[in-house]
């Protein structure tokens, strides 16, 4: 079968990631030097460009991974996959850890911003604010029924939560029968993505949080 290109968005994705970090180099070593490297697909086959089977891995990873010959235990999928979920997370605290430019103190912080998901009937919009301690403050609004003369159902969501590799994770428990209330905000180059579990009863009817956001400031 014809080996399918990867896709230059998921490329992009896979290689900002790990910052060309190599992910059995920190599993094994927590080496985080910058390396010559190639995109693996995990589970062997090279028509797989989902993300989840991307991994950015050193040359001699890459080699080491890939060769079925040799008698030692090789690398399993699973287990680079835990590592490149370490690696991403490292990598995520690192990056937004405070950075002296000159006298100057900044933070290089992607993730902070103004995320907006328009709709024809539906809006929401949520604002992320990073807080001293590297936690993140979301707040946060959407709307149902935006043209409607007596006006739209409303939800609100106000939290701090953790970035833990590209993803903010937030839980509520919100009635007697233990159900719990989920959200996800998965963050990337394209905005934001939010999925939602048990949203319904949570906000004014038929209101959630669910869709892909862009970032307008
Ligand atoms: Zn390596």
């Amino acid at each position: 079968m014809a080996r399918k290109p990867i896709p230059p968005s998921s490329q992009a994705k896979v290689l900002l990631q790990a910052r060309r970090r190599c992910c059995i180099c920190f599993g094994l070593n927590r080496n985080t030097s910058i390396r010559q490297g190639q995109i693996a697909h995990l589970d062997g086959n090279a028509s797989n460009n989902a993300e989840d089977n991307l991994a950015f891995l050193c040359f001699d990873h890459h080699d080491q991974y890939d060769s079925s010959t040799r008698q030692s235990k090789n690398f399993t999928p699973l287990e680079v996959k835990h590592f490149r979920s370490e690696l991403h997370t490292a990598i995520s605290l690192a990056f937004n850890a405070p950075v002296l430019f000159g006298e100057t103190q900044g933070t290089v912080d992607f993730i902070s911003g103004h995320y907006i998901r328009a709709g024809e009937y539906e809006s929401a919009e949520l604002k992320i604010q990073r807080l001293a301690d590297g936690r993140y403050h979301v707040t946060g609004n959407a709307l149902y029924g935006t043209h409607r003369e007596y006006g739209p159902n409303i939800g609100e969501l106000d939290f701090i939560g953790e970035l833990a590799g590209d993803t903010i994770e937030y839980r509520w428990s919100y009635t007697s029968e233990n159900k719990k209330y989920r959200a996800l905000l998965q963050f990337s180059e394209d905005g934001l993505a939010v999925i939602e579990e048990n949203w319904i009863g949570i906000f004014g009817m038929n209101v959630n949080f669910t869709g892909h956001y862009y970032k307008a400031t």
